[in-house]
């Protein structure tokens, strides 16, 4: 059965997670005391919104997933659901993922996997992930809108295989202050909603600086960016303009060659041509751009996310974090070493081990320079590159504004969100994990650069959603918003 319904006051939402939740298990825990206060007047008032289980709320253990975090109850809240809440925001419950947010669709999970709203009683499709669970929700009317994370892709591939928007704003927007690490250097709180408007609004309550992150942009680097982006000729020249049909007049958009991997499916293909051409339509002019290194951005991905991984997630040894697992004979272990390893046998999952070992090993002694440096070395490069095709200078690097020659430079890029429409939702049992890590060959780019992305639905193929996905220069989010307002 496709479940999908488009209205979510807190009644139909709670009617849908009644009708649906069962079957999909897109949230773990629900809430049934939500009220709308009559106090607030915030711009989000009433919005029913589901968390990812990694954020740090009020309303439910921020369990990640995982049986080492099973019953952590935060003793603080995210700035980012602090925010949410002071806008007049409703929390409905929190969404499945795969554990610590390690996969691409939610099947890793201690909760069970969720399935694609579009799947039906004979094929049970993944939903994406790892905010898999706050993509079907929203994809099945349980929320208007969720928080996910994206350290590699985790908003954005499941909004693709759901049909909903899912926006990954520039490293350091919003801030990660109670969220949980998987890869400090690449996470990002991103935003599920199934109108880009939605979004935006939402964008506009949680995209605020805050000292408890110091990697959060503080208020003075976000007024740089809006001098930067402001002084652009061609956006002075479209507000005036009276070509109402032609709204994008003056935009360019990239579509980068490197994207066209092998694994492409023809659909995703076609999206990409037809999406092109719909930008063009709205006046945006399309040229092929060239970005080389993209081709080694998914194995140094895999490489940094999990070196930070391995170090991130070795606080959970049951001393302060994590389930204490108490084995009958540690008494006689030689060490506390293999004490805290009971905790962590018990506590985190197969994958969760796999990524941690991975981890450790190319930071070891060892592995160091044939796979950490050259990850590190790749990802810079990929960072100019990206520098050198945005029209906008880099707010980061740049210390005076260089004029870049236009006709060589875009304003975004234009390419799929994945490869093809969602797999199956295997069991984790069946399936050679490393295959899963391709699904994130679109995706990594963006983290990796820290710059904002964001995919848009765009049709259905065989009767399941695919993804058009458009990426800007660091800090160019509203931007983006834009375009992709004009194309969902
Ligand atoms: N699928 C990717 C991974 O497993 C990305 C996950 C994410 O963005 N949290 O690392």
């Amino acid at each position: 059965t496709v479940v999908r319904c488009y209205s979510t006051s807190l009644e139909q939402a709670q009617h849908a997670i009644r009708e649906h939740n069962s079957q999909i298990n897109a949230l773990v825990h629900v809430t049934t005391d939500n009220k709308i206060s009559s106090t607030t007047d915030g711009h989000l008032r009433g919005w029913t919104v589901a968390i990812k289980s990694n954020l740090a709320t009020s309303i439910a253990p921020t369990s990640c997933a995982s049986h080492g975090l099973e019953n952590f109850i935060s003793p603080y809240t995210a700035t980012a659901v602090t925010a949410l809440e002071r806008a007049g925001a409703l929390m409905i419950g929190s969404a499945n993922m795969d554990e610590f947010g390690m996969g691409s669709k939610t099947q890793y999970s201690i909760y069970g996997p969720t399935f694609n709203p579009y799947s039906s009683s004979k094929t049970n499709y993944s939903p994406g992930g790892s905010s898999g669970g706050s993509a079907a929700a929203v994809a099945s009317g349980m929320c208007r809108i969720a928080l996910g994370s994206d350290t590699g892709g985790s908003v954005r591939l499941p909004a693709a295989w759901c049909g909903i928007v899912g926006f990954k704003p520039s490293y350091g927007r919003i801030s990660r202050f109670g969220l949980v690490s998987y890869g400090s250097s690449l996470d990002s709180i991103g935003i599920l909603a199934r109108s880009v408007n939605d979004i935006r609004l939402a964008y506009k309550a949680i995209a605020i600086p805050d000292s408890n992150d110091m990697t959060c942009m503080s208020a003075s680097l976000r007024t740089r960016i809006d001098g930067l982006t402001r002084s652009r000729s061609w956006i002075t020249r479209q507000e005036t303009s009276s070509r109402k049909n032609r709204p994008l007049e003056g935009v360019r958009i990239g579509i980068p060659r490197e994207f066209w991997v092998n694994e492409l499916s023809d659909h995703a293909l076609q999206i990409w041509k037809d999406g092109a051409q719909k930008l063009e339509q709205l006046g945006c002019e399309i040229v092929s751009v060239s970005l080389p290194h993209i081709p080694h951005t998914l194995p140094a991905y895999y490489t940094l996310a999990l070196a930070e991984a391995s170090s991130n997630l070795a606080r959970y040894d049951g001393v302060r974090f994590g389930t204490r697992h108490k084995c009958p004979n540690t008494a006689n272990l030689p060490n506390a070493s293999l004490k805290y390893a009971q905790t962590r046998t018990r506590g985190l999952g197969a994958e969760v081990q796999r990524r941690i070992l991975l981890g450790t090993y190319v930071m070891s002694a060892a592995a160091y320079q044939h796979y950490y440096l050259p990850s590190q070395r790749i990802r810079r490069l990929v960072q100019i590159e990206f520098n050198r095709v945005f029209a906008l200078p880099n707010a980061l690097y740049s210390s005076k504004l260089e004029v870049k020659e236009r006709s060589t430079t875009v304003d975004a890029l234009l390419f799929p969100t994945s490869t093809d429409t969602a797999p199956k939702q295997n069991t984790a049992s069946d399936e050679c994990p490393v295959s899963s890590y391709v699904n994130d060959v679109m995706t990594v780019p963006a983290n990796l650069a820290g710059i904002p992305a964001i995919s848009v639905p765009s049709g259905l193929c065989n009767g399941l959603p695919l993804g058009l996905q458009l990426a800007a220069q660091y800090g160019d989010d509203d931007l983006l918003l834009r375009i992709a307002h004009h194309i969902q």
